[in-house]
């Protein structure tokens, strides 16, 4: 990088979030809810929204952005969509939770099902962490095992025994990779390299009759976007069958993102279990997991293994999430997705060519990477260098001089929603093409 863009301070760029910022950095705990919402990563103030409307989100200081985040992944039709709105408003009226089950939990567990072949059965939560966790646990319980195998470079959520870092090329004892996390937590976690099935083979060869599940994101969205072989992933169908373990697919972000089966249907690989959040919340607090009714049945209250929630499949979250899935599916939504990603591919192109430093768009359906590694996009989890994280960062505040809101890191996957029109697009290349030229 030649240079950093002219920036003003913070405090004079955008003084209601800078104020905001420094209120919450008093009462909580880095200024944030979720650490990457701090901007560590790019350097700066982390702007603070107060309304979204289609693509377009607008901070505290009345600037607006076209929005390439979308809340992480929930807001697939765009920011208050008319129908979710309406429809959440009017079951806000009757109240917001009663702690008994409701109408909305069924019609939503109906669609899922219907959507999703491999889960005969769902459970609703309220996270998408929740629902791992208890995915996790019905299938140990299930298996009568302990291991659990998972990817480095994967996400899974914030429970304990997932919080583990990446091994080298080969299988690695499950570290912890946060404070606060016993070792004896992990020691039954064992993580695995994308992309690699000898290495998961020879796990298997070695600790086969142990393993109660292999945990993978089937389009792997959380350290950058690292598209896998399908060979891979029916290498892994494959190996858990033989083994007696069972296959889970984290479709957090993939599902009913990817198409309306998620990354399953993407693929064709059906897995024994899968976890669900983000869209199926409508942009409320919502997780699911579900699959083979033999499997679901351990769950308390028919089987032995305790799973449960007070505000699980409220009517309120349960109404926001079939609000969503029934405009996706009405008004062909994946369809739509699939040619908003294709037309932002052709139209970075270009740009990305003349790019002053390597830059690589990596997509599938709605969701897209600009991975910034000088040795090409990578498929298993890289790390960036110091110049490399560098020029993101300034990549990322030449952006939003020009009003686009990318997410506040290098390693962080870009969504579209059904909301980003074909002018959005093109506004979202040319401000590229403007920011590549000021930092190059
Ligand atoms: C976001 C995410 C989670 C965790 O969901 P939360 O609702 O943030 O707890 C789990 N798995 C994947 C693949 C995710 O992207």
């Amino acid at each position: 990088m030649s240079h950093t863009p002219q920036r003003l301070p913070d405090a004079e760029r955008s003084p209601h979030s800078a104020e905001l910022y420094a209120r919450a950095r008093r009462v909580i705990p880095g200024g944030v809810s979720s650490p990457v919402r701090a901007f560590r990563a790019v350097g700066g103030t982390p702007l603070f929204m107060t309304r979204g409307a289609g693509a377009e989100i607008f901070d505290a200081d009345g600037r607006r952005y076209l929005d390439m985040v979308g809340s992480w992944g929930p807001l697939i039709l765009g920011h208050a969509h008319p129908a979710v709105i309406s429809a959440v408003s009017e079951a806000l009226a009757n109240g917001t939770t009663f702690g008994t089950p409701c109408a909305q939990e069924v019609q939503l567990a109906e669609r899922l099902v219907a959507a999703y072949p491999a889960a005969e059965q769902v459970r609703f939560v309220s996270s998408g962490t929740e629902a791992v966790m208890s995915a996790v646990r019905v299938a140990r319980a299930f298996t009568g095992r302990d291991l659990l195998v998972k990817f480095a470079g994967c996400y899974h959520g914030h429970a304990d025994h997932l919080l583990v870092a990446a091994g080298s090329g080969l299988a690695t004892f499950g570290r912890p990779s946060s404070a606060g996390v016993p070792e004896p937590f992990t020691a039954c976690t064992r993580v695995l390299p994308l992309d690699d099935e000898a290495a998961a083979a020879a796990l298997f060869e070695r600790e086969g009759t142990r393993v109660a599940a292999v945990i993978i994101e089937p389009l792997p969205a959380n350290h950058g976007l690292l598209p896998q072989r399908r060979d891979f992933l029916a290498a892994l169908r494959r190996l858990t069958r033989v083994h007696g373990a069972l296959l889970i697919f984290d479709e957090v972000i993939t599902g009913f993102r990817l198409a309306r089966g998620g990354a399953a249907q993407w693929l064709d690989i059906a897995p024994d279990l899968a976890t669900f959040g983000k869209v199926i919340g409508g942009g409320m607090p919502v997780g699911a997991f579900g699959g083979a009714r033999a499997i679901m049945a351990r769950l308390a209250p028919d089987g032995d293994t305790y799973q449960a929630g007070t505000l699980s499949g409220n009517p309120v979250a349960m109404t926001a999430g079939l609000a969503t899935l029934e405009v996706l599916e009405r008004t062909a939504g994946w369809e739509r997705l699939e040619s908003s990603g294709a037309e932002l591919e052709r139209l970075l192109q270009p740009v990305l060519a003349r790019s002053p430093f390597p830059l690589h768009l990596v997509r599938q359906g709605s969701l897209f990477w600009l991975a910034c590694h000088e040795a090409g996009a990578p498929r298993t989890a890289a790390t960036l260098s110091a110049a490399e994280s560098a020029r993101f960062a300034a990549l990322f505040h030449a952006m939003l001089e020009r009003g686009v809101y990318l997410p506040p890191s290098a390693y962080e996957t870009c969504f579209l929603s059904l909301a980003h029109s074909s002018s959005d697009l093109t506004r979202f290349a040319t401000a590229l093409r403007e920011s590549l030229a000021a930092v190059g």
